[in-house]
């Protein structure tokens, strides 16, 4: 291990990855104290004895005794209390900062707005089934200082912009932006700050993959590095990007060379096909044999609500994409699914509407003009949502998430789809994506 045991490391934020902090550094031997602003954080049972904690509010006093303080993704580091600290010279860092310090092995590291559990844990499968020791984790289920425990030979991590805010020099053997689209703004300010956030995973970073699709994802680095991308187009030689036959086949390729039938992957849909492309760009990048990426794609199932296909009742198929929180989200998911039923004369019934985080909701405009039938509004947003969309399709006022499914259906014929995608965060009537997700499974299920 690289790390010296000196003064006093202070976890701020409990949680899933404040317990993983505090018993990493606790088994390396340093001291270690927590603090949390609520009386019983999650996950308080979970820690050592002779760990010091202090819950009920942030402690001032033990903060600025810290020789460093590792700061827990959903602590917003303006806090004053935190700021406090910065100002007495402290570091604050993230959990991340200390994996880095703590590991020498390559680390891949996916971020963007969107799409990073899907291209994580499709990646990781591909590691894994080309034969590598490769732990999996970080933003997505095992925290990352749990993944230590596997010594692996290769950490896959997903970071969240909140995650990379507080890290520096991380050193990725590669490194994606997958793309850039507004969320999180209440807590970075503006796109500029989100931006600034996310392509910190690019500092010191040894290889690139960028989504030629969206120039916000291409990094400043210093021309030497090797930069790798993948796009929705005809790619260049060396490049990953998709090939059209005449008559409408769509190939994975690399340069002229034709890989897979985007049908012969079990995912569906063009957001998809993008993802399955960076994870090729970032296989290739650590030298994934190109076979076995290929067959990892052809049986990935996808991940439990994106555009998850729920059940078709009187041919109406409806899909619980409860994880589109965001904009960007939402128009992969309405350009997606409204592509595909548009021969067929289908349209989309959408489900729309929680909290906003201050999005610009007329970014929805043209593809709910040219894809949707009807958006049924829920939500404390409701009012900015229907403001920023109207005129586009029939708009409809729920009161609840099963009167939203039942005006869907009634609103649906042959050939349509009924979509949960609401581009907003769920905090407002759901403890989170996950039971809002399973509540729209129910409601579908009780349909007749
Ligand atoms: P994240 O971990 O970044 O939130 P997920 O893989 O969990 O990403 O997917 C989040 C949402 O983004 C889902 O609604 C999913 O359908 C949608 N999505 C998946 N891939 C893409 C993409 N390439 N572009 C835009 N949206 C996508």
């Amino acid at each position: 291990m690289l790390i010296q045991r000196g003064g006093l490391k202070v976890v701020a934020g409990l949680g899933i990855s404040g317990v993983a902090a505090v018993n990493f550094l606790h088994s390396h031997g340093y001291r270690v104290a927590v603090t949390d602003s609520r009386a019983n954080p999650p996950g308080h049972d979970q820690i050592p004895s002779d760990v010091q904690t202090s819950f009920g509010q942030l402690d001032q006093e033990l903060l600025l005794q810290a020789e460093e303080i590792i700061i827990s993704p959903g602590l917003d580091p303006k806090l004053p209390e935190i700021q406090a600290a910065v100002a007495a010279n402290i570091p604050v860092v993230s959990e991340i900062q200390i994996l880095r310090r703590a590991t020498d092995k390559p680390i891949v590291a996916i971020t963007g707005s969107n799409a990073k559990s899907t291209v994580t844990t499709l990646f990781g499968l591909m590691a894994a089934d080309a034969g590598k020791k490769v732990a999996v984790g970080g933003n997505l289920g095992r925290p990352a200082l749990d993944l230590t425990k596997d010594d692996p030979e290769l950490y896959v991590l997903e970071l969240s912009s909140f995650q990379l805010e507080t890290t520096s020099n991380l050193a990725a053997e590669v490194a994606v932006v997958l793309n850039m689209s507004e969320d999180h703004l209440d807590r970075h300010g503006d796109m500029m700050g989100y931006h600034t956030a996310k392509h910190r995973i690019f500092q010191a970073v040894k290889k690139v993959v960028y989504n030629r699709d969206d120039s916000l994802t291409r990094p400043l680095v210093p021309d030497a590095t090797p930069m790798q991308s993948f796009g929705l187009n005809a790619p260049d030689m060396n490049q990953f990007g998709i090939l059209k036959d005449q008559d409408g086949t769509i190939w994975l390729a690399r340069g002229r060379e034709r890989l897979l039938k985007s049908a012969d992957m079990y995912i569906q849909g063009t957001h998809n096909v993008a993802n399955a492309l960076a994870c090729l760009a970032l296989g290739e990048a650590i030298g994934l044999p190109l076979e076995s990426m290929l067959d990892t794609l052809k049986t990935f199932k996808g991940l439990e609500h994106r555009c998850e296909f729920v059940k078709e009742i009187h041919g109406v198929r409806y899909y619980n994409d409860s994880k589109g929180t965001n904009i960007g989200a939402t128009l992969a998911a309405i350009d997606g699914l409204g592509a595909a039923i548009e021969a067929k004369g289908g349209k989309v019934a959408i489900i729309l509407g929680g909290q906003g985080k201050g999005q610009d909701f007329t970014a929805l405009r043209d593809a709910l003009s040219k894809y949707a039938k009807v958006a049924v509004l829920i939500g404390e947003d409701r009012p900015i949502i229907e403001n920023a969309i109207a005129g586009t399709t029939t708009l409809i006022h729920a009161e609840s998430l099963q009167q939203a499914v039942e005006l869907c259906q009634q609103n649906s014929i042959e050939n349509d789809v009924v979509l949960l995608s609401p581009a907003c965060a769920s905090f407002d009537m759901f403890k989170g994506y996950s039971e809002r997700g399973h509540q729209f499974v129910d409601c579908v299920n009780a349909l007749v």
